[in-house]
């Protein structure tokens, strides 16, 4: 197949209506920039019927956080990002909270021992956050059934062994990434945690970013904003992405996996009576491409930030270190392309938080849970995030709540 310039062409706006974009949005606050980024996207012309907005939506890199981009004949790899199947993993337990003991530092301390994060320093100083050079188990079998695939990838680009992916594989990352302790409704106790594909997903993504802007000066196209620069299937480069996205997207779920056997393994360590750890178990990507059908064809699905909610599916919605998080079922609505928020979403930059929250701010909002209570963690505290209730108040028509989860106990990347 060849790719026809023509068909997929942008062109300025006054030649051809923008998408429609639908929002998600009453009674939360949607930055004006957010804003601007959603109109620039919905010029594409290769987006299916309209742009999906949830109400967490903030800006993003290439576009915006919170929104469900389906395309026809192109992807966009900035849209996805550089954390491809970055997203959450959840299971209860059969503890509750009087099985926990009464000081969580130790849970705290054994969870950060078994999980490496943007704070372990491994042996090499480029490998903050990695294994060292003894795997566990678990991983060199986990990686059993990425090898393959990896193999095939490396054959394309070379480049991308530089990102030397086992040694990420059941590690947490940094920054927004983290594994709690929670309690639901019912004092039940869960274990919850959020990462993605690390430092491959990362090479990966950027990898095919630059392609795509490589090929939209080739083809001089001169977009609205150049992290739109796309990939248009029937090109090998479009091919390629697929097989990656595919790949870092199988790697993402299987690191979470990994990281919540080695959490629960360290919980077992922690709370010496046995308990089963798989009552109910949800693993969901919120950053990543589907191949799905919506209103009578098969399109692309790019969720940046979304997560899937077809009708009796379950999902995660995180709040914030210090807020609720919710276990939710999907109502199945179309005309969200069967999607639900990722999260609150930020209010504040990371950069603004810093400027505008104080320590007392964290340590109010963050009492009771057993979590880094250091000025180098203002940018996540609570108050840089929407208000939860707000947003699932806006996104009522999408999803059901199933569980609602506090957390005890909180480790971030
Ligand atoms: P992102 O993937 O965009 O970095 O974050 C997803 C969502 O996780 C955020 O929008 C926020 O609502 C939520 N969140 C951020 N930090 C934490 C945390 O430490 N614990 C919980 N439960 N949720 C968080
Ligand atoms: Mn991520
Ligand atoms: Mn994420």
């Amino acid at each position: 197949m060849t790719f026809d310039l023509l068909a997929h062409r942008y062109e300025p706006a006054r030649d051809r209506p923008a998408a429609p974009v639908k929002m998600w949005t009453r009674g939360v606050p949607v930055d004006e920039r957010a804003m601007g980024q959603l109109l620039n996207t919905a010029l594409m012309p290769f987006i299916h019927k309209w742009l999906a907005v949830m109400p967490d939506v903030h800006l993003g890199k290439g576009a915006t956080i919170g929104s469900v981009i389906p395309t026809v004949g192109a992807i966009i790899p900035a849209a996805v990002g550089v954390d491809i199947g970055c997203g959450m993993m959840a299971v209860r337990t059969s503890l509750t909270a009087d099985d926990l003991p009464d000081s969580l530092a130790g849970i705290r301390s054994a969870l950060e021992a078994a999980v490496p994060h943007g704070r372990t320093v491994g042996r090499k100083k480029r490998d903050v956050g990695a294994w060292g050079d003894d795997l566990p188990p678990a991983v060199t079998e986990a990686w059993a059934g990425l090898d393959a695939g990896y193999r095939a990838l490396i054959a394309r680009h070379p480049a991308l062994v530089k990102a030397n992916a086992i040694v990420h594989l059941g590690t947490l990352g940094t920054g927004n990434h983290f594994l709690e302790v929670c309690l639901d409704e019912a004092g039940r106790v869960w274990v919850m945690l959020h990462s993605g594909s690390r430092g491959i997903g990362n090479m990966i993504g950027t990898r095919f970013i630059d392609l795509a802007k490589e090929d939209m000066r080739r083809y001089h196209l001169d977009l609205p904003d150049a992290d739109l620069a796309y990939l248009p299937e029937g090109t090998a480069h479009f091919d390629d992405y697929v097989m990656a996205l595919e790949w870092a997207q199988h790697f993402a779920l299987t690191n979470r996996r990994v990281m919540m056997d080695h959490a629960v393994a360290a919980l077992r360590k922690v709370v010496t009576r046995p308990f089963d750890a798989a009552l109910e178990a949800v693993n969901c990507h919120h950053n990543y491409v589907a191949r799905e059908w919506h209103y009578g064809r098969e399109v692309w699905v790019t969720r940046k930030g979304a997560v899937r909610a077809t009708e009796g599916l379950l999902g995660i919605i995180p709040g914030s270190m210090g807020a609720k998080s919710f276990i939710v079922r999907g109502r199945g609505n179309p005309e969200s392309f069967c999607s639900c928020s990722h999260g609150a979403g930020r209010v504040v930059s990371r950069t603004e938080a810093h400027r505008r929250f104080t320590l007392d701010d964290h340590l109010r909002d963050t009492a009771g849970v057993e979590c880094r209570k250091d000025a180098g963690v203002l940018d996540e505290t609570p108050k840089a995030y929407k208000d939860i209730d707000a947003v699932m108040a806006a996104q009522a028509d999408l999803v059901e709540v199933v569980h609602t989860l506090r957390q005890v106990v909180c480790v971030k990347g």
